[in-house]
């Protein structure tokens, strides 16, 4: 089975590379690959004997450019199974790389199997709540649900570096801008996150502070998204990013369905609502029933000092 990892570091980070890599590993294959973007190379190169594609199109915030260069890395040998961490790279270019190569597009993947040369997975389905099982014959590429798999256990050697630099055809005049203000939820080891509870854009902008001070990511709900006040690259939900930190930092937000889907994989959730019958309870290790504004000074003091 052939077997290949495309990533690069401003999605994902370097845990959920070397999660892929050691899913690759466990599942073991003929030709082993890992494609990447040039700055998580450097991050990943006590990775051992693979070979790493190189390319700078891969960090290419244009769509047409990253996907250019996805093509040109893997070329002609197709992998059966190409893993990519889920993220923005997975939703920009997986189901267009599975519809090149004829094969399906799978994300939110927690669990990959070989089987007598085919691939099972396991998948997340209505927002975390079931798993569906797949069986496929014919090539898959599965976004790989953050914390899922064991972290590759690498050596020190050094990989083989195969650098292709040229720009695909047509991207180099291309430009867009690319929202990177929730780049780094996937990878945030403590996420405070706002919703409409804050009741402003200054309430949520508030939240930088605290943010510095314990060093954390900003998230937000929809609704502090729909109003304006973040970007949608910062919503966590179902419709937005899935995290997994260590903290989960909920301020202000209720706990619907949709928002606790994004953030289940949170090892430790603290919420802050005044409303002691709100759901986001239910889902939190500690709950603070209070008014944000009336505890954030206190708890501002007691960090500072
Ligand atoms: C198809 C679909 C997809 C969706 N996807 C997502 C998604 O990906 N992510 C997501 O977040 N939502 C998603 N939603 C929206 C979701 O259903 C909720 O509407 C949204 O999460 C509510 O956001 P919120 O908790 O910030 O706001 P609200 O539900 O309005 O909650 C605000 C909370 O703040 C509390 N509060 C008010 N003032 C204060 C204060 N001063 N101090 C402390 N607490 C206070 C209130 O008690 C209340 O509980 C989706 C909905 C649909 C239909």
């Amino acid at each position: 089975m052939r077997i290949a990892v495309l990533a690069r570091l401003a999605d994902v980070g370097e845990a959920p590379v070397r999660e892929a890599m050691g899913l690759m590993a466990a599942l073991g294959g003929e030709a082993q690959s890992l494609i990447l973007a040039p700055a998580a190379v450097a991050a990943v190169a006590a990775l051992g004997e693979v070979r790493l594609g190189v390319h700078p199109g891969l960090e290419d915030p244009d769509p047409e450019m990253t996907y250019g260069a996805a093509l040109r890395l893997i070329g002609d040998s197709r992998p059966d199974l190409l893993l990519l961490p889920e993220g923005q790279l997975f939703e920009m270019i997986g189901a267009r790389l599975a519809g090149h190569f004829g094969m399906s597009a799978v994300r939110d993947v927690d669990e990959v199997r070989a089987e007598g040369g085919e691939i099972l997975l396991r998948k997340g389905a209505y927002g975390g709540k079931a798993n569906v099982r797949l069986r496929a014959r014919a090539g898959v590429v599965a976004g790989l649900r953050a914390g899922a798999f064991p972290a590759a256990d690498v050596g020190p050697q050094t990989p083989v570096v195969e650098e292709i630099s040229s720009l695909p055809e047509g991207g180099q005049e291309r430009r867009t801008v690319r929202d990177t203000s929730g780049d780094d939820l996937g990878r945030a080891k403590v996420i405070v996150s706002g919703g409409r509870g804050l009741g402003s854009r200054e309430g949520y902008e508030g939240l930088r502070p605290l943010a510095g001070l314990l060093g954390a990511s900003l998230g937000a709900s929809r609704a502090a998204v729909d109003e304006g006040w973040a970007s949608p690259s910062q919503q966590v939900g179902i419709t937005g990013r899935k995290v997994a930190p260590e903290l989960y930092l909920a301020i202000g937000i209720s706990g619907a369905s949709q928002h606790l889907s994004g953030m289940s994989g949170s090892r430790l959730v603290i919420a802050v609502n005044r409303d002691e019958h709100a759901p986001i309870f239910e889902a939190a290790d500690i709950g603070v029933v209070a008014d944000w504004y009336q505890i954030w000074p206190h708890l501002q003091k007691a960090l500072e000092g």
